[in-house]
């Protein structure tokens, strides 16, 4: 028998009728004859709910505070497990509902970005004996301390890969409110395509650079343990788009997408002393107080001997990046700090970029015809992104689909 792993998200199970639609999802894999698991997230708000609740009770800036943070946070998934198991029982089909210190889910302390180190999937295999189904809460776990964790922001996609990966599951389908991975935010291109594939790698770009389908983490997971995935819509009956190993993808194409972030801030930190270890002095602090650094550049400042750093955080980090740096003042000696956040990032990604050159010159090209100013551009292997003033973004989006032949004839 072959097992499915089934994640809905939360606008998949926003209500009761939804649920009901789910409930009829699951189904049809059953009928099929597969083993089934199903995550589900919180009904769509819910968590933001939760979150604004917990905000403006306290500051939430230390663990203690994040354990209980998360422990309120939690609680959406456990209603829409219990709820799916519900409503599977009342149409014949044996399910029953698990959170995740009930499998356990084993993750470590850093509470509301929890990592998991271990799924254990024997009461969901002996479940698989009897014919049930099991519906896990997604974004959940126990620490070490024994407390509820939350493995961050959309981390149910996590959840159903992990739970996939642990399963051996022969395939994973994410359902979401979106049908597929496009070519780049149909809201903002229009003209942007369904792809019916993508690799691993394209995928982990354009996740971590804002293309919000799948949350970063889970595509690691994927790739690392080879995870089949398909991103595809509850409400639709068309497949979706397929995550695979670039091995099994038949066409290398030179750009496979373009993907846009508008969450980021840049911090420029002014004539910083000895260049050579100012970095390294900077960007200790930072990394302990788990603030993300992005895009980095070094520049030789205005005044002689000193050196410019300018780099990229999550803007929810933005403020606690300001107050490491200004509580560090005396320490890295620098002259002021500057804060742009009208800014954001645009990215080309494309595995075909390995082995061609000119897809950077193109770039820059359209972006200059443009008139749009480059405030700091970073590669890799398979990506390139610019930072650009927020108020080019939807322009550059599109004058570059254009450019690289992605537009829907
Ligand atoms: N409910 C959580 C969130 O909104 C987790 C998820 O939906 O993946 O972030
Ligand atoms: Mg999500």
């Amino acid at each position: 028998m072959a097992i499915i792993v089934q994640k809905f998200g939360g606008t998949s199970v926003a209500d009761i009728e939804r649920i009901k639609h789910v409930a009829e999802l699951v189904r049809k894999e059953k009928e099929k004859g597969n083993n089934v698991a199903v995550v589900v997230s919180a009904m769509a708000g819910v968590t933001d709910k939760m979150v604004a609740y917990a905000k403006a009770a306290a500051r939430l800036d230390d663990n203690e505070q994040l354990a209980e943070y998360d422990s309120i946070l939690a609680s959406g998934e456990q209603i829409t497990s219990g709820l799916l198991a519900l409503t599977l029982e009342s149409i014949g089909i044996k399910a029953r509902s698990w959170l995740g210190w009930q499998l356990p889910i084993k993750c470590d302390n850093s509470y509301s970005k929890a990592r998991i180190e271990n799924f254990d999937v024997s009461k969901i295999l002996a479940g698989f004996t009897e014919g049930e189904v099991a519906v896990v809460a997604g974004f959940q776990g126990i620490s070490h301390d024994q407390r509820i964790v939350t493995l961050g922001r959309g981390g149910s996609d996590t959840t159903a890969i992990a739970l996939s990966a642990s399963l051996n599951a022969d395939r994973c389908d994410i359902y979401t409110d979106v049908d597929g991975v496009y070519t780049a935010d149909p809201r903002i291109v229009t003209k942007a395509q369904k792809l019916s594939s993508v690799t691993y790698e394209e995928m982990l770009e354009m996740a971590s650079l804002g293309a919000k389908v799948l949350q970063t983490r889970s595509v690691e997971i994927a790739m690392k343990y080879k995870v089949p995935v398909q991103v595809l819509s509850s409400f639709s009956n068309e497949s979706g788009t397929f995550v695979i190993s670039e091995e099994n993808s038949m066409e290398k194409k030179l750009i496979t997408g373009i993907a846009y972030n508008r969450n980021e801030a840049m911090i420029t930190i002014r004539d910083l002393p000895e260049p050579w270890i100012a970095a390294a002095k900077v960007f200790g602090p930072l990394a302990e107080e788990n603030i993300n650094v992005d895009v980095i550049v070094q520049n030789i400042s205005k005044t002689g001997g000193a050196t410019d750093i300018s780099f990229t955080v999550a803007k929810d980090d933005l403020e606690r990046a300001i107050e490491v740096l200004e509580n560090n003042k005396e320490i890295f000696k620098y002259s002021s700090l500057t804060i742009s956040s009208d800014i954001a990032k645009v990215s080309v990604v494309g595995v075909g970029m390995k082995s061609h050159s000119g897809v950077a010159k193109e770039m820059f090209k359209v972006l200059a015809e443009k008139g749009v100013n480059i405030l700091v551009i970073s590669t890799s292997e398979i990506k390139i992104s610019v930072i650009i003033p927020s108020e080019y973004l939807e322009l550059a989006l599109r004058a570059l689909h254009t450019e690289y032949g992605l537009d829907a004839k």
